[in-house]
């Protein structure tokens, strides 16, 4: 796979400049490309405006703000983009614009030269047709704010080849982005099913059932989103929602007709008044629920049947494109398959429609966990970005499966396990936590942690040479499976920390265990008792992990795993003080001491914040050092506290106030 340091955006309106700016960014010299002077100086000028927001919230420095603006290329000259790896196309939706625009680009630049276009509605294939070498056309469609929204839909076209399309995809993960698989198919994945809840929410308006105000409250309750579908349409231009419905029903037929009232206030140019009550009866919001989440999940059975993507993709274009916390697919399987199937069948029949036919409940398990085989590597991938890799049973089981499967195949030498978006794993599902305390249900909790030890433990035993690389946060668990690894690398950008006792809980997954083999007792206390963040570059210097590696390199060692091996390092003198002083000191006395030692001052007040429990539990598991499996025996206990509800309930918040019970 080559590296790609050189981009070119064609188009410096909304989509260009923003993916202008992200791209440089990430490091990559951009040549914007427009047809006028005045457009790029527009677009530089909109850059600006965004970073200089960015430097005022701290996300950048001023210097840092320069050396991005420095490393992007305005001109009116195509020519440029011949030094580029990769040209993203970004005009007026305009298809004879577009395709002229890809006849000549596609004489200027080398012929492997990946070419993509942005468009939202015309077919990625037929466009191909204005290139030469088509197999290295595809579809990049990004979303509004494209330096902010990490979502992509990366599209197959029908002549895409397959080593392009997953270049595209592991180049958009280095770029910070969120790839989702898409087969060519008008409105791809999310606005598929965007733009028909939009069109359903006029449909209720339009009926008399509720009031837009009253619609929109429904809708960000059901689907756990900040806006509702008239505020939404608000903002982005009543017309856009209009023209979107009208060209899906071209495509798709009458189920996509726009509703009336939507024609009407495109053609009047006028936004929804959403000022009105929120107020209906509890019958009216059950019939707007299942109205919308019939609409959303029939389109996206539709998706599933024509496997244009899988319920995983629609799961995380819901969660990160649109930031709804209750996607379709979640709306499934909280109403579960019989109901969804009478809502369904309703809809079906009042539009002479068929059924689709993935309406089963096994169509609609997402796939969280991915696997592929690279001669004698097999490659897990953590995909469930949208709940930050979050482990929950679902992911636990897909990760066992594929686990088991690769462990099983002979014919592999080593096994990597990585995972996509922004976090490697965020450590334990904690509201999988609290509903399980609230019913009185603790059981599930401990059947859940031990079929996670269990499959721990198989990593951690496993012939093969287990490789983790960690792409970003490993918090709580996500450490925890780190550490089964014979060989930890992980992105300069990645962090590490164990959290658990100052959310009331402690590690259960062999955190209090595992990492006593890398950097022994006294370090293993620190960081458990105090939750310290460490950065990729610390840990790697007390041993917690082996190599700290750029994208190119974790890409490259990916498919030679042979050349990793376990780092041994000699303590500095200040962690050597920091180890010998946890090895020495009880949580007794950390707790009670009245004489703190100089320079303890912080780690100790920090200490003291954690929940007593937890840290007694800790402190008898790491002194004992009988092995992972010795932690499952006071689960039971920690998750009875009133400390662990209140501090897994505390998440995002400020921490509460520990009782020790
Ligand atoms: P825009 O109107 O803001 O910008 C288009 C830019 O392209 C203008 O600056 C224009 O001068 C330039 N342009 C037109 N013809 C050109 C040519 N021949 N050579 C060079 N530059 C040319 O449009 P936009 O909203 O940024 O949308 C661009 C594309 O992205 C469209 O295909 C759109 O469907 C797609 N898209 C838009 C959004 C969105 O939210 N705006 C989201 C996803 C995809």
């Amino acid at each position: 796979m080559r590296t790609i340091t050189h981009i070119g955006i064609i188009g410096a309106g909304t989509m260009g400049a923003a993916l202008t700016q992200k791209f440089a960014q990430e490091g990559l010299t951009v040549f914007m490309v427009d047809r006028e002077d005045r457009f790029l100086d527009r677009g530089m000028e909109n850059i600006r405006v965004v970073l200089q927001e960015g430097v005022e919230r701290r996300i950048f420095t001023e210097e840092q703000m320069q050396q991005i603006v420095d490393r992007i290329h305005p001109t009116i000259d195509m020519n440029e983009l011949a030094q580029c790896q990769i040209i993203i196309e970004a005009v007026f939706e305009d298809k004879k614009v577009k395709e002229d625009l890809f006849s000549q680009i596609s004489e200027i630049v080398p012929s492997d030269t990946i070419l993509a276009t942005n468009t939202s509605s015309f077919s990625v294939t037929e466009l191909a047709e204005s290139v030469n070498h088509p197999q290295r056309f595809l579809g990049l469609h990004f979303f509004y704010h494209a330096a902010k929204n990490r979502l992509v839909e990366v599209v197959e076209g029908e002549t895409t080849s397959d080593a392009i399309f997953n270049e595209c995809m592991w180049f958009m993960q280095r770029c910070g982005k969120d790839p989702i698989f898409c087969k060519d198919s008008h409105g791809f994945v999310v606005n598929r099913f965007f733009v028909p809840w939009l069109n359903e929410a006029v449909h209720l308006y339009e009926e008399g059932i509720a009031e837009p105000a009253a619609i929109d409250a429904i809708a960000r309750k059901a689907f756990g989103c900040g806006m509702g579908p008239f505020a939404l349409m608000n903002a982005t231009g009543v017309p856009i929602a209009f023209h979107a419905q009208r060209t899906l029903e071209d495509a798709f037929g009458k189920f996509y007709h726009p509703a009336e009232t939507l024609k009407l206030q495109t053609e009047k140019n006028e936004e929804w008044s959403i000022s009105g009550s929120e107020e209906v009866e509890p019958s009216v919001a059950k019939q707007i629920t299942d109205r919308l989440q019939a609409v959303t999940i029939f389109v996206c059975g539709q998706l599933l049947d024509e496997k244009v993507c899988t319920a995983g993709d629609i799961s995380r274009g819901a969660g990160i494109g649109l930031k709804w916390r209750k996607g379709p697919v979640d709306c499934y399987h909280k109403l579960g398959e019989a109901k969804v199937n009478d809502l369904i069948r309703d809809l079906a029949k009042e539009w002479k429609l068929e059924v689709p036919g993935a309406m089963a409940s096994e169509h609609w398990r997402p796939d969280f966990v991915n696997t592929e085989i690279n001669v004698h590597t097999g490659v897990i991938t953590i995909n469930r970005p949208e709940g930050m890799n979050a482990m929950n049973p679902t992911v636990v089981s897909q990760l066992a499966d594929a686990f088991d499967r690769l462990d099983g195949d002979a014919s592999l030498k080593n096994i990597v396990i990585t995972a996509r978006g922004k976090a490697f794993v965020a450590g334990a599902d904690i509201n999988f936590f609290i509903d399980h305390i609230k019913a009185n249900t603790i059981s599930e909790i401990v059947d859940f942690t031990t079929d996670g030890q269990k499959l721990f433990t198989r990593i951690d035993e496993s012939d093969k040479k287990i490789i983790v690389m960690v792409n970003g946060f490993a918090l709580g668990g996500g450490l925890e499976l780190a550490l089964t690894a014979d060989v930890i690398v992980a992105l300069n950008k990645a962090i590490f920390a164990f959290p658990e006792t100052g959310i009331g809980i402690y590690p259960g997954l062999g955190g209090t265990q595992r990492p006593i083999n890398r950097i022994g007792k006294g370090l293993t206390k620190y960081l458990v008792y105090t939750g310290q963040i460490l950065s990729a570059q610390k840990a790697a210097e007390i041993g917690l992990i082996d190599k700290v590696v750029t994208w190119d390199e974790m890409v490259s060692l990916i498919a030679n795993p042979d050349l990793l091996e376990k780092n041994s390092v000699t303590l500095s003198e200040k962690w050597q003080k920091l180890s010998d002083y946890f090895d020495n000191t009880t949580v007794e006395a950390l707790f009670n001491m009245d004489e703190i030692p100089e320079g303890m001052e912080k780690i100790i007040g920090k200490i003291r914040t954690k929940a007593p429990v937890a840290m007694k539990i800790v402190e008898t598991l790491i002194n004992e050092n009988l092995g992972p499996e010795s932690e499952l025996d006071h689960l039971e206990t920690i998750f009875n506290t009133v400390d662990a509800l209140a501090g897994l309930q505390s998440v995002g918040k400020k921490p509460p106030e520990y009782k020790g019970r």
